[in-house]
């Protein structure tokens, strides 16, 4: 019994030592293999090398094909194509996918790169996001919890025009030449409609707003109005800090104007997440230009109009932060490995924050029936979130005490409703509304 004892625990023992002596020479080979002899095969790995920038054609393949072989959490799509005719290609990862829809109340993620089409390291930083995701799946419970409760889509590429005109090593080309622009010489991250711009301020109807823009960008537009995403990213370069909005403002001043959104409190925590999980942006140093704590009010920094931010904040229930992440615009592709692991978890982080703050169903408290386009308010907060067409809402707020109701165009607004938000556990509220008498009327003539 004893020498079985001491066996096993010698073998467990011998099996660990291997293990530690062994697994990182394993993986080293593996990976050393794949970069130095540069035998990536986008039609057959889920891995993406971890030093070297993928083409565009690259990238496209490597997509499909990764929906290909892991068809029952992944699946591509595209949103429209660029000015040259480029794929705006989207891939979504989530374990819905084997279900046939999206679950109930579950909750839509959107992460942008490359809008700037020589701000890369987001763009290869977001396609190891993928491959880590699909790798851990079923390995690690925390991706898999991540898969199960989240639907999560990557763009890798908003400007894959841009892109390939790019050149790696280049860190501030700004102008045409350097692949910030489309091909039209278009800066998509200044062609969104802006509340603040009076010309704007007119459009209503989604082809309105639509109107004159770069391919590009009506392509996102639409994608953004068409679905109910929650949270959102937009990847650049340039600088290492977290930028939340407003980016603009009603004021002529070019910096230094803090130009706060209703739901400010909530940007900050988004921002502060991520600044505070990255090992450089939380310095105040990084890039020789100081930011306090890592973060920073877009406007404050740098006024700018016809954002996406924005955009996503003021049209759509989507809140979406940008995310500076390198110096160097086009970084050489020798810093990919370690801004892989100062990103890692912060972006993995920043998608699990879907599942903060209160969700839940609005419907007719009579049929039972959801109710679409309903308003759910929270007192305080002038920034009303919308239902979805199954009665969905998500909520994201910072913890704290709140008071929340929900209304309808046809329907009694609902009693006030106190909840309290943790960081512990994401609430859920539902609202039942009761239709308005003339509402009963109406209904009744028709039927009679
Ligand atoms: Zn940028």
């Amino acid at each position: 019994m004893i020498n079985s004892v001491i066996w096993t625990r010698l073998l467990v023992l011998s099996t660990l030592v291997l293990a530690a002596l062994s697994l990182p020479t394993v993986l080293k080979t593996e990976e050393t293999k794949k970069n130095e002899q540069n035998d990536f095969n986008p039609e057959l790995d889920d891995f993406v090398p971890a030093d070297r920038y993928l083409t565009h054609d690259e990238m496209i393949t490597w997509l499909q094909s990764i929906a290909r072989r892991h068809p029952k959490i992944a699946k591509t799509f595209s949103i429209g194509k660029s000015e040259q005719g480029r794929e705006l290609l989207v891939l979504e990862l989530s374990h819905s996918i084997e279900r046939g829809e999206r679950d109930l109340l579950m909750p839509m993620v959107k992460l942008v790169g490359n809008i700037h089409g020589n701000e890369v390291v987001g763009r290869q930083l977001l396609l190891r996001t993928i491959s880590h995701l699909i790798q851990k799946d079923n390995v690690d419970p925390r991706v898999t919890r991540l898969l199960n409760t989240t639907d999560i889509f990557f763009l890798p590429s908003m400007n894959p025009d841009g892109f390939v005109k790019a050149r790696e090593g280049d860190c501030w080309s700004g102008g045409p030449e350097g692949g910030r622009l489309n091909a039209n010489n278009i800066d998509l991250n200044r062609d969104f409609p802006d509340q603040f711009k009076p010309e704007d301020k007119l459009l209503r109807s989604q082809n309105e707003l639509l109107q004159s823009r770069a391919s590009e960008t009506q392509a996102v537009m639409k994608w953004i109005l068409d679905n109910p995403f929650v949270l959102s990213a937009s990847l650049h370069g340039g600088a290492v800090v977290a930028s939340y909005p407003y980016d603009g403002s009603g004021t002529s001043q070019q910096q230094g104007f803090y130009s706060a959104a209703p739901d400010d409190k909530v940007f900050r925590k988004l921002s502060q997440d991520y600044a505070d999980r990255h090992p450089l942006m939380k310095r105040s140093d990084t890039c020789g230009v100081g930011f306090k704590d890592g973060i920073t009010n877009g406007a404050y920094w740098y006024d700018l109009k016809g954002g996406m931010q924005d955009f996503n904040y003021v049209h759509s229930n989507a809140f979406e932060v940008t995310l500076e992440l390198s110096c160097c615009k086009y970084a050489p592709a020798a810093d990919l490995p370690a801004e892989w692991e100062y990103n890692r978890k912060p972006l993995l982080n920043y998608i699990a924050s879907s599942h903060r703050g209160v969700r839940g169903l609005v419907v007719d408290k009579t049929t039972k029936r959801p109710i679409r386009s309903a308003y759910v308010h929270v007192f305080g907060i002038d920034k009303n979130i919308t239902t979805t067409e199954k009665g969905e809402y998500w909520r994201l707020l910072t913890p704290g005490r709140y008071i929340i109701q929900s209304f309808a165009e046809g329907f009694v607004p609902s009693s006030s409703r106190n909840i309290e938000i943790t960081d512990i556990y994401t609430e859920q509220l539902n609202f039942e509304l009761e239709p308005t008498v003339h509402q009963k009327t109406i209904t009744r003539l028709i039927c009679d």
